[in-house]
């Protein structure tokens, strides 16, 4: 078993875990981006979000939500960036779905998720629903 992520759900190697149940598990990134940085994972190995049945869906931000407020108040911070690199074009370092919880202060000089795109011009967004209401059925 090579990834990562598997083999610290399966207890092979350590992480500082915080969480856990029968679908998914939390610990501590190893590289953090501010302290308490958490990740969440789904116990079964899948590579991105589209590829999860919606009951691992569910338990996976389920244990998300649940975490939130306790990571945020373990560390005295005043929110958290939650979020996914969902696919290999968008940064995914590890191809085991993964969901960050990164606490944020408000002096903490990051940005919002906003901040990691260039503005540009875009199709209008008329347009882009169709074609995803067409994708949808
Ligand atoms: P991503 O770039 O979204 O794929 O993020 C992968 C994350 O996994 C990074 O933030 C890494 O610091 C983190 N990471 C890598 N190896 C470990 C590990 N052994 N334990 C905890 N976190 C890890
Ligand atoms: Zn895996």
């Amino acid at each position: 078993m090579s990834c990562i992520f598997c083999r610290i759900a399966s207890a092979e190697i350590p992480a500082e875990v915080v969480a856990q149940d029968g679908y998914a598990l939390a610990f501590l990134d190893i590289a953090p981006l501010a302290d308490g940085h958490t990740v969440v994972v789904p116990r079964r190995h899948v590579a991105t979000l589209e590829e999860m049945p919606p009951a691992e869906i569910e338990a996976l931000f389920r244990m998300v939500a649940h975490l939130s407020g306790p990571v945020r108040r373990a560390v005295g911070a005043a929110g958290s960036t939650i979020g996914v690199n969902n696919g290999a074009a968008t940064g995914q370092t590890i191809p085991h779905v993964h969901v960050h919880i990164v606490p944020r202060w408000d002096d903490d000089g990051a940005g919002s998720v906003h901040t990691i795109f260039r503005p540009g011009s875009r199709r209008p967004v008329g347009e882009v629903g169709k074609e995803i209401r067409k994708a949808l059925a």
